[in-house]
């Protein structure tokens, strides 16, 4: 007999425990070899004191076991609480969150008949890094990192993903036309890539339209690699179009750990009445039997699941009169799962998962890119809270701290130039970016200069509130220019 793998399983909070139990009822009757470890998470954890609702030994299952099936949780409300998802992923380094949006047409109702897409999301970096400060009175940031290694990881799970499941094409949106640099290493990565998969069609739009022409016409795309925030917002639009988004399962995987979910929440307005559809988590579970390394076993329970669609039993989520023929609760449904292992769909697209699929490249390698790259300071942007007058105040005062290697080159305000030579219409906040850069008496600028300079600052009366080195990188600046600089 071939040997189990270890999983661990939460059940988690609201409609969480029913749809896990109708879940691994229709694994075990579909022989997966799996050996369940049940931990704990979400509400009752958080409740007992543990603000990241996930306790120290339920860590070291995961580690162990790298693989988790877990169901919803309810986040309490109030502060205090860190998202439970948020914390596992970034944890454990689950980098690619891989969402398959597929229509059930004519068996569940939706305007889009012929949909087959996966979104590839970024999971780690982008707006959600959570790094956020109130500068000044006035103004807020939240930082947008995105790494050169977070791209190529993320990218190339993504055409991975195409080349093992015979997809065709892979979409990039970004927003590069804004966000050149951030944005722009995104496309960019994408670019360097997809050469080396000549096979697969690639393409790339800039988010806006490229959301347009997903609510619109999704059978025009097949694989759609975002970073995080854009994936977020899409993944979501995707799965809702298909007609429900209680049927979407997803996969986040990491090169150590893989986590499998349903999409939606713990529906604590239907917890305890056996009405849930355990669809979603059972799509996370099929992933998951893919991933290690059982794809007849996650077939036939996927093959079963669309005749089970097919032949109109539903739950009351999905129940349509004059298009479902049975309304069932969640034990039914899965119970006519089962009923159905080893059958087939007639009209719907079967499915058949390959071995391979689970091997996926999850291991980065840095690309020569990283290396040997020249970097030299040339400049440094100090930013200043201030509410005492107009833009010429402040540059005429402010070049009195020329000097010492650093010149005054521009002032933006919102990251509009408005010194020199600003328009009086520019409305101004108390929150200014002023770019010194080297005097030319040196080619660049070291740590002496910047300290000298926000002495000098700082001697005048004004308050910086942080710096932001300015480099090149074997020569190209490694910074925006202002707006209209
Ligand atoms: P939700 O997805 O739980 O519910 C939204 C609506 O969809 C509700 O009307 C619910 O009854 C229905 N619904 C959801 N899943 C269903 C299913 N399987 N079958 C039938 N109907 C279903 O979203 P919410 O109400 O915004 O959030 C509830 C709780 O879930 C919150 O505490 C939230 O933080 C949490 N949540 C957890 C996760 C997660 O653990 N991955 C994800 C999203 C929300």
């Amino acid at each position: 007999m071939e040997e189990k793998t270890p999983v661990t399983v939460a059940a988690g909070d609201g409609i969480g425990p029913e749809i896990m139990d109708a879940t691994l009822r229709i694994l075990e009757a579909a022989g997966a070899r799996i050996e369940i470890e049940k931990i704990d998470i979400g509400e009752k954890v958080y409740l007992s004191g543990n603000t990241a609702g996930i306790a120290p030994e339920a860590w070291e299952s995961l580690r162990r076991t790298r693989v988790f099936l877990k169901s919803p949780i309810t986040t309490p409300q109030g502060g205090g609480y860190k998202s439970l998802n948020v914390t596992v992923r970034k944890t454990l380094g689950l980098y690619a969150n891989v969402r398959p949006c597929v229509s059930y047409h004519p068996f569940v109702d939706t305007k889009h008949p012929v949909m087959d897409m996966v979104i590839v999301r970024e999971n780690e970096e982008d707006l959600y890094a959570g790094i956020e400060h109130r500068q000044t009175r006035e103004v807020y940031q939240c930082l947008k990192l995105i790494t050169r290694p977070g791209c190529e990881k993320i990218v190339r799970y993504a055409f991975e993903y195409a080349r093992l499941n015979n997809r065709k094409k892979v979409t990039c949106f970004t927003k590069d036309n804004i966000m050149k640099m951030t944005d722009g290493l995104f496309h960019k990565v994408f670019d360097e890539i997809a050469a080396e998969y000549p096979q697969i069609e690639n393409e790339h739009w800039i988010v806006d339209i490229g959301a347009a022409k997903l609510a619109d016409t999704p059978e025009k795309f097949d694989v759609v690699v975002m970073p995080n925030l854009y994936g977020d917002i899409l993944s979501d639009v995707a799965a809702q179009i298909t007609g429900s988004v209680g049927l979407a399962g997803s996969a986040n995987i990491g090169e150590h750990v893989a986590m499998f979910e349903a999409i939606h929440g713990s529906a604590p307005d239907i917890a305890g009445k056996n009405i849930a559809n355990p669809s979603g988590l059972l799509h996370g579970a099929i992933m998951m039997l893919v991933h290690i390394g059982q794809p007849e076993i996650a077939g036939k329970v996927h093959n079963a699941w669309l005749r089970t669609v097919e032949d109109g039993v539903h739950t009351a989520d999905i129940f349509k009169e004059g298009l479902s023929k049975e309304l069932t609760g969640t034990d039914g449904f899965a119970d006519a799962v089962i009923e159905r292992l080893g059958q087939y769909p007639e009209r719907l697209k079967r499915v058949e998962y390959s071995q391979g699929d689970e091997k996926i490249l999850t291991s980065y390698v840095p690309s020569p890119h990283d290396t040997e790259i020249r970097k030299d300071t040339v400049g440094v942007d100090v930013f200043l809270e201030w509410k005492g007058g107009s833009p010429e105040e402040l540059g005429k005062r402010l070049e009195s701290a020329n000097g010492r290697g650093v010149q005054l080159q521009m002032i933006t305000n919102r990251g509009v130039k408005v010194y020199p030579g600003g328009m009086p219409e520019t409305f101004c906040t108390d929150h200014w970016r002023c770019r010194f850069m080297t005097d030319g008496s040196n080619p660049t600028i070291g740590t002496s200069e910047i300290i000298g300079l926000l002495k000098r600052i700082d001697g005048l009366g004004l308050e910086f509130i942080k710096t932001e080195n300015l480099c090149t990188f074997d020569g190209q600046p490694g910074y925006s220019l202002g707006q209209g600089q």
